[in-house]
């Protein structure tokens, strides 16, 4: 952890009346045009076009940062941890296919461009994702984290075997320092099958004791390492979900009342989610369990934390999210989706449970819902393609997740069209980014404020981080807010986002410079 920092530096420089740069600050005025429509009759729609002005106040100081990892010592946890470290170092590693350098593929943040604009030719400019505003740049993250397995991260990072062998030998001296503090266990939330590695455990069964344990953890690893910043990321197992129950976690009070009376239906996760609320640190959940119960998300914000989730989008579901957009926008009505997994890693392991199983086949089952509901030409009201999951544990194949995939569409005139997927993804290479961009794009959200027309003050965004969703496969919007699925409509949100705090318009593809010279 002990390296010197790479803080990427903004590159850009916005030339208009709208931004102004301080040497803290861009502070940028932006008009959101949006349309408010009402449907006054069965076939007609008024359409009121609107404009609200905001400001957007960016603080430019990279701070230094931790990214503490829940289930550190997981396929994930290692993988990335391992990961950084490689890239830190740059250690390049022998294959049968030749020698591999370290890279961050697969991380929006570090490794996918956006466009800027155009040049006076009118050909498209591109930059790194990561030049629109300062951001942390991984290898500058302080790592640390909880695992209920007492394996240090080099034991880790063998265990999960996701890295090639002559990487492993060279960061396993340096992952033999990372030792994951000791963390809560309720067995009734993970798979029996996972009792055995639960050697590394917070002593007593107190939930309102563990709750100041984590909270203290946080405080201490903060402390230890001189940071800014701390960003937890919940990639440990899939928990079964809580159940709801009134005047136990349905507000920000009975919550906090639960935890004091050890109530047992108050997750691992959650203790976590509250630990991180009332330490002021942003807590993103990587799984699919309803960590975020109503009392949750009711203490977050009401206490003004960022949080967001729910499990991450690495394989499957991204493909679905941007396949059956594809079908639907383009007329074509998906009338079956089924999905198989296997995978053989210790994921797979505990999701041979039935209620994890349970908690992953809800996150995986609602990522159309919104583009069936966007076509009314195709779906009649409640209409809804069958969607259905399955997932099995076959240890032989590891990390290496099998997806199948099958959709059956309706075309042109009855006519059937089914594409068949197969698809082999190194689970862990695909999610450990996600945490990386999840992390980043969180840090950088706690630097933004607005201020809306008539308001007094800059002020932070709702707690809950929809933001994030490219990332996640379900997920988490503000109470009352919709979901938005659709990968591509998901990229847009963060683009032009980041583009509006920099006073620029939203991408358009319009491309008119070329239509109407
Ligand atoms: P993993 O089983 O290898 O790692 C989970 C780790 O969490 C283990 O080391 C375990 O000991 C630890 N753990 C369990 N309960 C804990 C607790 N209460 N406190 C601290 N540590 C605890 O799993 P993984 O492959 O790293 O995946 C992690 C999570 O991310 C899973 O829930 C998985 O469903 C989710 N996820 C993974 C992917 C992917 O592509 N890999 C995609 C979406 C979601």
């Amino acid at each position: 952890n002990d390296i010197p920092r790479q803080v990427e530096l903004l590159t850009i420089d916005v030339a208009t009346p709208n931004v102004k740069y301080t040497d803290t600050h861009i502070i940028s005025d932006y008009v959101y045009h949006n349309a408010i429509v009402s449907k006054n009759s069965e076939d007609t729609f008024e359409v009121l076009p609107t404009e609200t002005k905001y400001q957007f106040k960016t603080e430019l100081k990279v701070p230094k940062v931790g990214l503490m990892m829940v289930g550190w010592g997981g396929n994930n946890g290692s993988t990335l941890t391992a990961s950084i470290v490689a890239n830190r170092n740059n250690i390049s590693w022998r294959t049968k296919e030749g020698i591999k350098s370290p890279n961050y593929f697969g991380s929006v943040v570090q490794a996918s461009t956006l466009k800027l604009g155009v040049d006076a030719k009118g050909n498209d400019v591109y930059i790194p994702f990561n030049q629109i505003l300062p951001m942390v740049h991984p290898n500058d993250l302080v790592l640390g984290g909880w695992d209920i397995s007492s394996f240090n991260l080099a034991q880790a990072m063998e265990r999960a075997q996701v890295l090639d062998y002559d990487l492993q030998r060279q960061v396993s001296p340096m992952l033999q320092e990372f030792t994951p503090l000791p963390s809560i266990y309720y067995p009734d939330f993970i798979a029996a099958n996972q009792c055995d590695r639960a050697d590394n455990l917070i002593p007593g069964d107190n939930k309102k004791d563990h709750l100041e344990h984590i909270r203290n953890d946080i405080r201490q690893f903060k402390a230890a390492n001189q940071l800014d910043k701390v960003i937890v990321v919940w990639t440990a197992n899939t928990e079964r979900y809580s159940e709801i129950i009134p005047g136990v976690n349905d507000t920000a009070d009975n919550i906090l009342k639960a935890v004091e009376q050890n109530h047992p239906e108050i997750a691992p996760s959650t203790i976590f989610a509250l630990a991180c609320i009332l330490e002021k640190t942003p807590f993103i959940n990587g799984s699919p369990q309803n960590t975020f119960v109503p009392g949750c998300i009711e203490l977050a914000e009401r206490e003004h934390v960022y949080i967001g989730g729910d499990d991450f989008k690495s394989g499957q579901t991204k493909v679905k999210s941007v396949l059956v957009d594809f079908l639907v926008n383009a007329g074509i009505k998906p009338i079956s989706i089924t999905s198989y997994n296997h995978l053989g890693n210790n994921d797979g392991k505990n999701l041979s449970a039935p209620q994890q199983f349970r908690s992953k086949e809800i996150s995986k089952s609602s990522v159309v819902d919104d583009m069936v509901a966007a076509n009314q030409i195709l779906y009649k009201p409640g209409e809804h393609p069958d969607h259905v999951i399955v997932i099995k544990y076959v240890p032989a194949v590891g990390d290496s997740k099998r997806a199948l995939d099958e959709y059956v569409s309706e075309i042109f005139m009855g006519g059937k069209n089914t594409i068949s997927l197969y698809n082999t993804c190194e689970d862990s290479l695909l999610a450990s980014p996600l945490i990386l961009d999840l992390a980043i794009i969180t840090e950088l959200m706690t630097r933004i404020e607005y201020r809306a027309d008539g308001m007094a003050e800059f002020v932070p965004f709702d707690s809950v981080l929809s933001i994030l969703s490219f990332m996640l496969k379900a997920p988490l919007v503000p109470p009352g807010t919709p979901v938005v699925n659709a990968l591509s409509k998901q990229r847009m949100a963060m683009e032009n986002f980041f583009r509006a705090c920099v006073g620029l318009a939203p991408q358009n593809e319009m491309l008119l410079e070329h239509k109407a010279p």
